[in-house]
């Protein structure tokens, strides 16, 4: 079912209000308007905690702060430097084939960027109003407005981030999904959206 556009206004508007008051504090998150720091960030984070990221974050991004730094170093000393945070060979040799492909300006799609992480780079760096849909984000717009299908969710999803007229939406969402929507148990009882949510509508029928 369509959401009317207020219910779609309204919850974006919760979920603000909500994150004003819950968003969880990483250094990422500071300064992002950079898209080769968003590139090393989403590289990061992908399997592993961020609690884990952030330990390392400013030593990590000081050594990588740039392609031009990363060739120079080599993928043996991206390595070491990405050692402490695990996964370290493939995310060195990822990261030196990114920077190399943005070093020669390669165009379309770069090597290690899928929809997700250019929707990031869109959004936190350069301010577009664009859904970043990972499988957290998914979850919780599925459940909010009732539905499974993954275009359908990268729509509303999309009229979400548009509804609040910032893409910090996006940042809101994933913080929900970790705080309270949970894969697991869902802390309805705590959520913004409660009011709102499909999934919750037929819990508590
Ligand atoms: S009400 Fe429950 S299921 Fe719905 S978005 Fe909130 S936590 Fe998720």
């Amino acid at each position: 079912m369509q959401p009317s556009a207020e219910t779609v206004e309204v919850a974006a508007s919760k979920l603000m209000e909500w994150y004003a008051r819950h968003k969880r504090q990483f250094p990422w998150r500071v300064g992002m308007r950079d898209d080769w720091r968003v590139l090393v960030t989403a590289f990061l984070l992908r399997k592993t905690r961020a609690e884990t990221v952030a330990k390392h974050y400013d030593k990590v991004l000081a050594a990588l702060s740039s392609p031009e730094k990363v060739l120079e170093l080599g993928v043996e000393g991206v390595e070491e430097v990405l050692k402490p945070l695990g996964l370290h060979r493939v995310r060195a040799r990822q990261l030196y084939g990114l920077a190399k492909a943005l070093a020669e300006g390669r165009g379309g799609r770069l090597p290690g960027v899928g929809p997700y992480t250019e929707a990031l780079v869109r959004c936190l760096s350069r301010g577009e109003l664009v859904p970043a849909v990972d499988v957290n984000v998914q979850r919780v717009v599925a459940r909010l407005f009732g539905v499974g299908d993954r275009r359908r969710v990268g729509e509303l999803a999309s009229q979400l981030v548009k509804a609040a007229g910032t893409c910090e939406l996006n940042l809101a969402v994933m913080d929900l999904a970790a705080l309270v929507c949970r894969a697991r148990k869902p802390r309805c009882g705590e959520c913004p959206l409660a009011a709102y949510c499909a999934h919750a509508r037929t819990q508590r029928s």
